[in-house]
């Protein structure tokens, strides 16, 4: 089998200090994620901002470890590894940032921030080290006297060239990418994109894909997980989720796409209201304030996920057979 990466259940639950009720309350960031990432693969995570992508990127990389769960890189659970071993294992999976600006060191010119990790975790001498940021450079479209060059003489683009750069120094398998093109126009996204796809065929890469954008995703992702409020709340292939999708909430965030959904294939769904705070999410489907097929059982009752063919969806609708 070709699953190179495994999360089961994984929770980041952490205690809020005496809000309003004066008690500690719980936030569930991350509230049950399960998936599999096949080698060579993109899984792309979805929902709006603040439903846990983000904290789902850093669960994954150990910046901020699950509070439960199994995560499997190669069949080893990397949470339950002692420090040394996990800390090896966490140099197989990098982490890329939205943000190029906010998330390279203004400091250092390309050359070091290529070579730092090579600095820390690598025996190589300085020529090799240098050799390798080179090459590197080279394969991402970076010219050799960027070498000497800081970041912000360079465009948004670049500088996401340079961040993926120096993601690859490690020779990772798992590159974690938030919102990595989110902050480019969107000549310069597709630039990007096509960049990430050719790194994944040259080194046989793996990505974890986080974004908002359904048409970015549609353009790089082979699976899909569509989140809500730290849930999965549908699961499946790219052309099942963008071509069939059935939660509530998928076919919201699909019709709102303009460019994915450009002859109004799909009747515009606004979706009422605001994602609600995590601190006090709804009982039941805590998407039913803002569905149109909510009703009695989906206010009292979470869906679980469960499977249809290839896909796995959570929504009592579905699974009544009511949509
Ligand atoms: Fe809507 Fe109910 Fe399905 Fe939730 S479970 S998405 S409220 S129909
Ligand atoms: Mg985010």
């Amino acid at each position: 089998n070709n699953i190179l990466f495994q999360a089961h259940e994984l929770r980041k639950h952490y205690p809020i200090k005496g809000g309003m009720f004066k008690e500690d309350q719980l936030v569930k960031a991350l509230d049950g994620v399960s998936f599999q990432l096949e080698k060579g693969k993109t899984l792309a995570v979805v929902g709006e901002s603040g439903c846990g992508k983000s904290t789902l990127a850093r669960s994954l990389t150990l910046i901020e470890p699950p509070t439960s769960g199994e995560l499997r890189f190669d069949g080893e659970d990397i949470l339950s590894l002692g420090q040394h071993a996990a800390k090896e294992l966490r140099k197989r999976i990098q982490i890329v940032f939205q943000n190029p600006y906010g998330s390279l060191n203004p400091r250092k010119k390309v050359g070091q921030l290529l070579e730092e990790p090579l600095v820390i975790n690598t025996d190589l001498t300085r020529s090799q080290r240098a050799e390798k940021a080179r090459a590197m450079m080279a394969l991402v479209g970076l010219r050799p006297e960027h070498y000497d060059r800081y970041p912000h003489m360079f465009s948004g683009g670049q500088r996401q060239r340079i961040a993926i750069a120096r993601g690859l120094m490690l020779d990772p398998d798992i590159l974690i990418a938030d919102e990595p093109v989110s902050a480019l126009d969107v000549s310069v996204q597709a630039q990007v994109l096509n960049l990430m796809m050719d790194l994944q065929q040259e080194f046989g890469l793996s990505y974890i894909f986080i974004s908002h954008d359904l048409s970015v995703v549609e353009h790089i992702a082979d699976q899909v997980i569509v989140m809500y409020l730290g849930k999965v709340v549908e699961y499946g292939s790219k052309e099942e989720i963008f071509g069939n999708p059935r939660h509530p909430y998928t076919t919201a965030l699909l019709s709102s796409t303009p460019r994915l959904n450009p002859d109004k294939r799909i009747e515009k769904i606004k979706l009422k209201g605001e994602l609600p705070s995590p601190l006090n999410p709804p009982s039941g489907c805590a998407f039913h304030n803002r569905c149109r097929f909510a009703n009695d059982r989906c206010t009292a009752q979470v869906p679980e996920l469960k499977w249809y063919q290839d896909t796995q969806i959570a929504c009592h609708a579905v699974e009544e057979d009511r949509i």
